[in-house]
């Protein structure tokens, strides 16, 4: 039995400490990716902020490692900590809406909300959060805060950028057990939200954001709302080649002001570039879309040939993205934000070197194939994912995605990408990458906040 077994069943109830080998084996890794599995000691699950204070308060006493856990959707796997010993902290528990705020338009939600239980909750009072494009139905607020780039990447982020900028503080755990508030309660204790970031004192929330959960554990998110645009509409238009749809996705995303709420170009060869239009009535949408058509028009884009139009319909509204059979496909993700002027050569060199390998590893048209989204973040910056998709009934498929995989996180930060960490190997690269001034800061932090170095140990190789 694992030595703080009696004492987390003090904090957290019996029921929440789970250490059967099946249940464990579940946890350990998620099954949609190629990376191998850690082995945790056992599970806990705190359901309140308190309880997640005296779980760190313990490990940071007895110094056990604790990996925290929210949806377990990450795609680049888990750091690989102490065997046995470490316990996985699942966050699903806290899963509360604490407070929708229609006169200051903000949500004060749980860090252990699915973000479909977030839009859901929202949505019924007709107001808008960003969440996320695709796994919605998986992933936790705390999970997206803290391993994607930017803290999300929401279906609208093309127009309003990622999900740092609609958070507006956050209550965070330390790993010694201390409750921080990012804004309130830090810059005024009177004050229950922060209604400007860094309005009273440094801005301390942007050191939690994409942490990768490392500083703490987050418990609670103040996040902006806004009203469900009453009209949205959406539609494709098909290209040649990528050449073409990178033109003139590149040209609307310079237009002022911005037509479309999302925008991305994907498909076999890059050649479907996929629009999103909200407005106050259908006259704006239908202003919006002619905008849109006439570029693409301008680039060579015109209607899909039918086949694929009558797919692309149920698109349109994001569902069958956020559907089980295209969340869990089986896959080695390698995502990246680069500059608009660097990407078209960035994009060239990768999906290559992928194509190159998968020949050389002898799968090519034999269980492993290669797709890409491109998604343009405002008007500077893209985040593109490029997969290898593999069949897991291939005997070796598994192997050879891990491996072309890991290639093609290094040759992406020889290029100058930012990876978007998502969890475990990848943030290892992203780490490897830092400066040095930059990693001697950030493990100066690590180093202040959590000084026996019990959170997620070895994430961003720290
Ligand atoms: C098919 C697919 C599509 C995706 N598409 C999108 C998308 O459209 N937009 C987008 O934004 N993301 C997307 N993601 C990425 C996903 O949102 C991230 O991997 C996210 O981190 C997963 O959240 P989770 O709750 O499952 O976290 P986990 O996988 O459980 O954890 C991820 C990281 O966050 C840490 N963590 C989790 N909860 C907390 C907490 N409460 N406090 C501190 N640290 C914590 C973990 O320790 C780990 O390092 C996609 C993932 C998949 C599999």
């Amino acid at each position: 039995m694992h030595p703080l077994h009696g004492d987390l069943v003090t904090i957290v109830g019996e029921g929440n400490v789970i250490d059967d080998p099946s249940t464990l084996s579940a946890y350990s890794q998620s099954i949609w990716n190629p990376f191998p599995p850690i082995s945790p000691g056992l599970i806990v699950r705190p359901g309140s902020t308190n309880e997640v204070a005296e779980v760190l308060k313990l490990a940071n006493r007895s110094k056990n490692p604790i990996v925290t856990r929210g949806g377990g959707a990450s795609l680049s796997g888990y750091p690989q900590t102490d065997p046995g010993r470490s316990i996985i902290l699942e966050t699903r528990r806290l899963n509360r809406v604490l407070e929708i705020d229609p006169a200051n338009m903000v949500v004060r939600a749980e860090c252990g909300m699915l973000m479909s239980e977030l839009e859901e909750a929202v949505g019924a009072q007709g107001f808008f959060v960003h969440t996320v494009s695709v796994p919605v139905r998986y992933v936790t607020l705390g999970g997206v805060l803290s391993g994607v780039s930017g803290s999300g990447l929401p279906p609208k982020g093309a127009r309003d950028g990622t999900g740092l900028h609609f958070i507006m503080g956050m209550k965070v755990v330390l790993p010694d057990g201390r409750i921080i508030n990012t804004g309130a309660g830090g810059s005024n204790v009177n004050s229950k939200a922060d209604f400007m970031r860094g309005g009273s004192g440094p801005d301390l929330l942007g050191l939690f954001m994409g942490d990768g959960g490392i500083f703490g554990v987050k418990v609670e998110a103040t996040l902006e709302l806004s009203h469900k645009p009453p009209v949205r509409s959406g539609g494709f238009s098909y290209f040649n080649d990528l050449d073409s749809s990178w033109k003139a996705i590149s040209k609307l995303t310079l237009l002022e002001p911005l037509p479309f709420s999302d925008v991305s170009i994907y498909g076999p060869g890059c050649r479907l570039l996929f629009y999103g239009v909200d407005g106050a009535s259908q006259e704006e949408v239908d202003l919006h879309t002619k905008r849109i058509e006439k570029i693409c028009q301008e680039e060579g884009g015109g209607a899909a040939p039918e086949d694929i139009q009558s797919k692309l319909n149920a698109r349109i509204d994001g569902t069958s993205l956020r559907e089980e059979s295209f969340v869990k496909r089986t896959r080695g993700l390698v995502s990246f934000i680069s500059g608009k002027k660097e990407f078209p050569l960035i994009h060239k060199t990768l999906t290559e070197f992928l194509a190159a390998e998968i020949r050389r590893l002898g799968f090519e048209g034999n269980g492993l194939s290669v797709v890409s989204a491109i998604t343009p973040k405002k008007s500077h910056s893209v985040y593109a994912s490029v997969s290898v998709l593999f069949d897991p009934s291939k005997e070796g498929a598994k192997a050879a995605t891990l491996e072309i995989q890991k290639a093609a996180f290094k040759k992406a930060v020889e290029m100058g990408c930012s990876l978007e960490p998502h969890g475990g190997y990848a943030a290892l690269m992203a780490g490897d990458a830092w400066s040095s001034e930059f990693k001697d800061t950030i493990k100066g932090m690590k180093a202040l906040l959590d000084p026996n170095n019990i959170l997620n140990v070895g994430l961003w190789g720290l």
